[in-house]
C-alpha cells in the first residue's frame, strides 16, 4: 500500500518548501523506505522550459528530458535518485490532457468539469508515479501557497485522495512562515493561523505544521499554532534558518519529524541511517580554505537561475575540503564597457561561464574567455559557455575574424556554432530542444577522460545549437581538442585546449547529476586546478 505525504505552503512562497519536502524524503529513505517526490506547479505553462529563469529560477532537466521545476533538483540531490519528467505536474499538462481527450470525443455527452475530470486527471498522474516507482511513500509538494486560486483543484484532488486511500495512508504537512517582528523580536503566529484556517475551509486538516522562522520556534508560539491548528504541540515542528541547506534534514530529525511521520503513516519506525549525510554536512561546515570562482552570466541577480551549478560547486568543494567563494559578474555590463573583462579572471582562482540564451551579454562572455585563454587560468564553460569558448578559440587562436554562433549573429562569415540539423524543421518552442541524457564517448588521453575515468558517460542536455563540424579541423589545428563525441551522431560534447592548464567546455550540463556525496568530475577538476593556482 503506497502512502502519500502532501506538502502545502502557507503565508509566503519561497520559504524553503522544496528543501523541506526533500528533507522529509531523506528522513524516510534513511529509514529504508522507497521514496519518490512529485512537484505540482499550478501555473498554466505545460513545463518550465518556456519560462524566464530570471523570474522562476533554473529549468531543471531530468534524465528523460523533462524541463522541470528546480525543486526536482533538490529532490534528486537529497534522495540521490533520478526522477522523471512525470514527477513535475503542472496545470498546463493536466488541462491539455483533458481538453485533448474531450476533442477526441472520449467524454461524449458529458459536461467536462474541474470536479471530477480535472481532479481525476491530477489523481491519476500522482498514482501513476507511485506505481512506476513502486514507492512506499510518495511526497507531493503543492507549489504556491494555500489560498491561491490556481492551486485549488490540486488541493481538492489531495483531499479526495485522503478519502479514497484512507486517513492512515495520506497525511498533510503544512509549511508556513512565522515572521519575527523587528520592533519586539516576537514570533507572530497569526499568518500561520490564517493559512491553516484556509486549508480547513477546503476540507484539509493538516497532520503537522512545520514553522519556518529565522530562529527556533519559541514554546509559546508552538503552543499557539497547535491550538489554532487543532493539533497537539508535538505536531508542530520548528525549522529555523540554517547556514547550509543540507542541514535541514538533520534539524528536522532532531525535532522528531521522521518518527512522527512514519507513525502517522502506520509504518514501522526504524533507526535512520544518516551518518554519511552528517559527515558530509560536517565537511561543508568545517571547510575554511577559500577557493574563489568567478561566475559569469546574465541572470546573476537571481542566483536561483544557476541553482544546480552552485550546488555542484558545493559538492565538489566538500569533497576537496575547501570553501567555495562565488563572485558574480554580469556579462551585459562587461559588454557595455561598464565592467572590465579581466576582473572575473584577476579576482578569482577559476572562472565559469554559465549557460544562457540569446545575443544579449554574449560578447561580454567572449571577452572574459579571451582573458582566460591569455592568462592560462582554470576555466569551465557550460553549454552556452562552451559554445562561446569555441567562438573565442576561433576568433583569437584560429584567426577566424568575426566567428560567431548563428544564435548571436545569423550572418557571421564563420558560423562555428550553428543550429542542430534536426532543429531546422522545428517550428514550435515548448520542449523542442535537444533534451535529456545521451551517451557520450570520451577520447582517451584527454583531460575530460582523465576526470571521468570512463569510456562512456551520460550527461543531460538542453540546447538547440552545436559545434559546426565544418570548422573542426581548423579549430583543432589552433589548439582545441575534442574530448568527447555523442555516441550517436558524433556531435561535439566536450572540448579542451591543449596548451592550457585547465580549459574545459561542456555542451551538456554536468551540474544536474552532481550529488552531495558524488560530485560531478568536471567541477572537482576545476576546483582542484583552482587550488593548484595558489
Ligand atoms: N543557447 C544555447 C543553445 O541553445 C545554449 C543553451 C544553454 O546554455 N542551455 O544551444
Amino acid at each position: 500500500m503506497t502512502k502519500y505525504v502532501f506538502v502545502t505552503g502557507g503565508v509566503l512562497s519561497s520559504v524553503g518548501k522544496g528543501i523541506t519536502t526533500a528533507s522529509i524524503g531523506l528522513l524516510l529513505k534513511s529509514r529504508g523506505y522507497r521514496v519518490t517526490a512529485i512537484k505540482i506547479d499550478p501555473y498554466i505553462n505545460v513545463d518550465a522550459g518556456t519560462m524566464n529563469p530570471y523570474m522562476h529560477g533554473e529549468v531543471y532537466v531530468t534524465e528523460d528530458g523533462g524541463e522541470t521545476d528546480l525543486d526536482l533538483g533538490h529532490y534528486e540531490r537529497f534522495l540521490d535518485v533520478n526522477l522523471s519528467k512525470r514527477n513535475n505536474i503542472t496545470t498546463g499538462q493536466v488541462y491539455l490532457t483533458v481538453i485533448e481527450r474531450e476533442r477526441r470525443g472520449e467524454y461524449l455527452g458529458q459536461t467536462v468539469q474541474v470536479i471530477p475530470h480535472i481532479t481525476g486527471e491530477i489523481k491519476s498522474r500522482i498514482r501513476e508515479v507511485a506505481r512506476d516507482y513502486s514507492a512506499d511513500v510518495v511526497l507531493v509538494e503543492i507549489g504556491g501557497t494555500v489560498g491561491d486560486i490556481e492551486g485549488l483543484p490540486f488541493l481538492e484532488a489531495a483531499r479526495q485522495m485522503w478519502l479514497e486511500e484512507g486517513a492512515s495512508n495520506v497525511i498533510f504537512i503544512h509549511v508556513a512562515l512565522v515572521p519575527v517582528l523587528r520592533a519586539t523580536g516576537e514570533q507572530k503566529t497569526k499568518p500561520v493561523q490564517h493559512s491553516v484556517q484556509e486549508l480547513r475551509r477546503i476540507g484539509i486538516q493538516p497532520t503537522a505544521i512545520i514553522a519556518r522562522s529565522e530562529r527556533p520556534l519559541e514554546e509559546e508560539a508552538r503552543r499557539k499554532i497547535a491550538l489554532y491548528a487543532n493539533l497537539p504541540p508535538e505536531a508542530v515542528f520548528s525549522n529555523p534558518d540554517v547556514d547550509v541547506i543540507y542541514e535541514v534534514p538533520l534539524v528536522l530529525e532532531e525535532e522528531g519529524l521522521g518518527r512522527f511521520i512514519v507513525q502517522r503513516l502506520g509504518l514501522e519506525d526504524r533507526e535512520p541511517r544518516l551518518e554519511e549525510w552528517r559527515s558530509f554536512v560536517q565537511r561543508v561546515k568545517e571547510a575554511s580554505k577559500p577557493v574563489r570562482i568567478g561566475m559569469v552570466g546574465k541572470y546573476t541577480k537571481l542566483k536561483d537561475s544557476y541553482l544546480s551549478i552552485i550546488e555542484a560547486i558545493r559538492h565538489a568543494a566538500a569533497g576537496l575540503g575547501v570553501k567555495p567563494v562565488l563572485n558574480w559578474y554580469e556579462s551585459t555590463l562587461i559588454e557595455k564597457g561598464r565592467l572590465d573583462p579581466a576582473k572575473p579572471v584577476e579576482e578569482n582562482d577559476a572562472v565559469i561561464v554559465l549557460p544562457g540564451f540569446g545575443a544579449r551579454g554574449a560578447e561580454g562572455k567572449i571577452e572574459v574567455i579571451r582573458e582566460v585563454i591569455e592568462r592560462g587560468r582554470p576555466f569551465l564553460g557550460i553549454c552556452f559557455g562552451m559554445q562561446l569558448s569555441v567562438v573565442a578559440i576561433a576568433r583569437y587562436l584560429a584567426g577566424l575574424e568575426d566567428a560567431n554562433s548563428t544564435e548571436i549573429d545569423p550572418d557571421t562569415p564563420h558560423p562555428v556554432i550553428d543550429l542542430l540539423e534536426e532543429q531546422r524543421y522545428v517550428d514550435r518552442l515548448g520542449g523542442t530542444m535537444r533534451l535529456g541524457a545521451y551517451p557520450i564517448k570520451l577520447i582517451r588521453g584527454t583531460l575530460v577522460h582523465r576526470l571521468y575515468n570512463r569510456e562512456i558517460v551520460y550527461e543531460r542536455h538542453r540546447h538547440r545549437y552545436e559545434v559546426n563540424p565544418r570548422y573542426l579541423d581548423r579549430l583543432v589545428e589552433a589548439g582545441m581538442e575534442v574530448s568527447g563525441y555523442s555516441l550517436e551522431g558524433g556531435r561535439v560534447e566536450f572540448i579542451e585546449l591543449r596548451d592550457h592548464p585547465f580549459f574545459v567546455g561542456s555542451q551538456p550540463h554536468p551540474e544536474f547529476k552532481s550529488r552531495p556525496m558524488k560530485p560531478a568530475p568536471l567541477f572537482t577538476g576545476l576546483l582542484k586546478a583552482a587550488m593548484e593556482k595558489h
